[in-house]
């Protein structure tokens, strides 16, 4: 019989929650805990020690003998360092000590993080805050404190602290517009997010003797196996007992940690899988996020897989994304993107839907560049992902609720009609609205489903540029319907909304996006950018456009925004010289010798054959083929290694950047097709590594 394993006991065990909170402080201290939590407004100093107090002694009872403040900076998935509670008493003896200024704020070095050249060496202390509003928790004997990094003069070196401005700024335009609808309750309006996971699981042996793997995460080399996904039985098929057995630790380990994780799946790709949350506020959920790859790849070691987070491990294989489930939810509870009942809950979902329809088209270049990272350069317009061209879905129900608007008509449907000022909207199904899936941006009944962000992505980006700028199109809004009387309110937000949907109706797309028709459409015909790679889309970041925005919502200030282009840039191209530096010496010392060995095999048979008189034109044939790939293989080699000497004389981030995508990135795949080649030729016994099918087919 299988264990019982009780859920609502270890869920949150090692979490410093609300319960545990209320079952362990004062209770004056609890209400203005809580209202720290709830107000999103910093720590009461006069609370802190107590709370430290409470919090150590808590921590100390879980095994916890050290404290960090985790952090999520430019690179990288999180980081930390330790501090443990020992303070020395004089005697030679010890106590475990956490004072509330501990709790609060951590000064740490910030020289080793990227800042993008914010903080020089004479200012290298940055400072880490706590974010209430996210649980500390303990993991392997540490107390981890979610915290904001921040240089000493208080700029953002992080992901955090951007998207708690974002979460403040939209929260800001949101409860004007409520406000004009009457609602005079709410206190806050909240960007919730889930974050759908995908992954790959292989094999610890296979994976050990892939250098490309080990070094870039991804395969670098490798012909197609025989069998991919073309039989489409893994989508949903029955999950593997090792596979079962992970997903079951991991689940464990993500209750016990407060991770709400209850999807979890095979995807379309052999080896891919999927797992899911159940949604939180955007800031937890990206810290959840973090905490969920982490422990996935932690445990995937446990079970002697290894979990590939990459968004592209496999060419011609799907690659793996990260969809940000997007919706807006008051502190009342109420989902502001789900359709009504009432005709003037309905003029608000409206209101709120033309908002992001406004947002997501005004600012395309942003949200595709949120998403823009070596990594998923590969996924976005592969005919798997969704194509680099930003678009909306609504679905065909809301589609044409938005026309009629457009045009002035009413439409009576069933017994559902609507017309604006008496708005009845018909029942948004989820399997209407959730059967497209090459859309960037859809609808999918109470939420915008964000498909184009990569698994490795830290989810708090996107959602910075979500948030952001759709607290720009609520201000916009609001400036206007705050204008309006109460006896021509209706009328104003009549022409507000058609005048919206009218202007922006051309971000939305209800067709295939895969097609090669659609962007033929979408550049020539409605005028939407198409930024490919991400050395296209980066350099967006500092339009004049986006440091307005980000000034006017105090969510990047200038100096920042240059700052983070160039980190970005930095990344992208460092990740290049990663690949094109593994590429290299795998041709060099493996693939090579592989082949001249291989040859060596083919002129001895034929000297042999020869000997006695046999035909070995066949053999012959063979070697001078793979004789002369072999020979252009060595010489890109070579030209690649002339390449990445050549970039070392080039100055700037977007010159270097631009370089490796034109001209190494090109080299790297001319180099590819040759090998891949090679690899249908050579025999199994003489290849160096792995091939696609021994991998995707390791876990068995
Ligand atoms: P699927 O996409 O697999 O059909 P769902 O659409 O129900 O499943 O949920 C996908 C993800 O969206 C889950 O992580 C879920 O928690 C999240 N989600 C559901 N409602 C919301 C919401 N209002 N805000 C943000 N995320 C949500
Ligand atoms: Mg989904």
């Amino acid at each position: 019989m299988a264990e019982v394993i009780d859920v609502s006991r270890i869920f949150g065990e090692d979490v410093f929650n609300e319960s545990t909170m209320r079952k362990r402080l004062p209770k004056d201290v609890f209400k203005k805990l809580k209202e720290t939590m709830n107000t999103g407004r910093e720590l009461d100093g006069s609370i802190a020690e107590s709370v430290a107090t409470a919090m150590k002694d808590w921590a100390i009872e879980k095994g916890a003998t050290h404290y960090t403040h985790w952090f999520q900076p430019m690179t990288g998935i999180t980081a930390e360092k330790h501090d443990s509670f020992i303070a020395p008493t004089g005697d030679g003896t010890v106590i475990m000590e956490f004072s509330g200024k501990e709790l609060i704020k951590g000064e740490t070095d910030a020289s080793s993080f990227p800042s993008g050249g914010i903080r020089a060496t004479f200012e290298a202390r940055g400072y880490t805050a706590w974010d209430p509003t996210s649980f500390v928790f303990v993991k392997d004997t540490t107390l981890y404190i979610p915290t904001a990094f921040c240089s000493y003069t208080g700029e953002a070196l992080d992901k955090k602290t951007p998207l708690l401005r974002s979460m403040a700024a939209l929260s800001e335009q949101a409860l004007r517009v409520l406000r004009l609808f009457g609602n005079t309750t709410s206190k806050r309006v909240i960007p919730t997010v889930g974050a759908e996971q995908e992954y790959f699981l292989v094999d610890k042996s296979v994976y050990e003797k892939r250098k490309d793997l080990l070094y870039t995460g991804r395969t670098l080399f490798g012909a197609p196996a025989p069998k991919g996904q073309e039989m489409e039985d893994h989508y949903f098929g029955v999950i593997k007992q090792r596979v079962s057995d992970y997903m079951k630790d991991l689940d464990i380990a993500l209750w016990k940690l407060g991770v709400p994780s209850t999807t979890k799946h095979n995807e379309a790709a052999p080896a891919q899988h999927e797992m899911a949350p159940i949604f939180a506020s955007a800031n937890v959920a990206a810290d959840q996020n973090q905490l969920a790859m982490e422990m996935m790849q932690k445990i995937a070691k446990k079970h002697d897989m290894v979990c590939l987070l990459h968004e592209k491990p496999f060419k011609g294989v799907n690659g793996s994304g990260k969809h940000d489930n997007w919706a807006l939810s008051t502190d009342d509870g109420q989902n502001l993107l789900n359709p009504g009942k009432s005709p003037s809950e309905n003029a608000q979902f409206l209101t709120f839907l033309a908002a992001v329809i406004k947002a997501v088209d005004d600012y395309a270049e942003l949200l595709r560049l949120s998403v823009a990272t070596a990594g998923n350069d590969h996924r976005l317009g592969a005919h798997e992902a969704p194509p680099a061209i930003i678009s909306i879905f609504l679905g065909d129900e809301l589609d044409e609720v938005v026309k009629a608007i457009i045009d002035g008509r009413t439409i009576v449907k069933k017994s559902s009609y609507f017309d604006l000022g008496i708005v009845t909207l018909p029942k948004f199904k989820k399997d209407n609205t959730d059967r497209n899936r090459t859309s960037p941006f859809a609808f999918t009944g109470n939420k915008f489903e964000f498909r184009s962000v990569g698994s490795t992505h830290n989810v708090s980006t996107p959602n910075i540029i979500l948030n952001t700028i759709v607290a720009e199109s609520l201000r916009v809004f609001a400036d206007e319907l705050e204008k309006a009387t109460a006896e021509n309110f209706d009328e104003v937000l009549h022409s507000l909304l058609v005048k919206t949907f009218k202007q922006h109706s051309r971000v939305i797309f209800n067709g295939n996006g895969y097609d090669e028709v659609w962007v033929e459409e979408a550049t020539k015909k409605r005028g939407l950018p198409n930024l490919v790679s991400t050395v296209d889309a980066l350099p967006h970041f500092a339009d004049q456009k986006s440091i307005e925005l980000f000034g006017r919502h105090k969510v990047f200030t200038e100096r920042e925004i240059h700052a983070r282009t160039e980190i970005l840039l930095e990344n992208y191209y460092k990740t290049l010289n990663i690949e094109a530096q593994t590429a290299a010496q795998m041709v060099k010392r493996d693939y090579a010798p592989a082949v001249m060995s291989y040859q060596k095999v083919l002129c001895d048979v034929i000297a042999s054959k020869k000997n006695v008189g046999v035909d070995a034109s066949v053999e012959l044939d063979t070697v001078n083929r793979i004789a002369s790939l072999s020979a252009s293989m060595l010489a890109k080699n070579e030209e690649l290694y002339g390449l990445l000497t050549k970039v070392k004389e080039l100055s700037g981030v977007e010159t270097i950047a631009r370089f490796y995508h034109d001209e190494i990135f090109a080299k790297m795949n001319e180099i590819r097709e040759i090998v891949d080649t090679l690899e249908t030729m050579v025999a199994s016994s003489y290849w160096p590594v792995p091939t696609y099918g021994e991998i995707l087919f390791s876990v068995k």
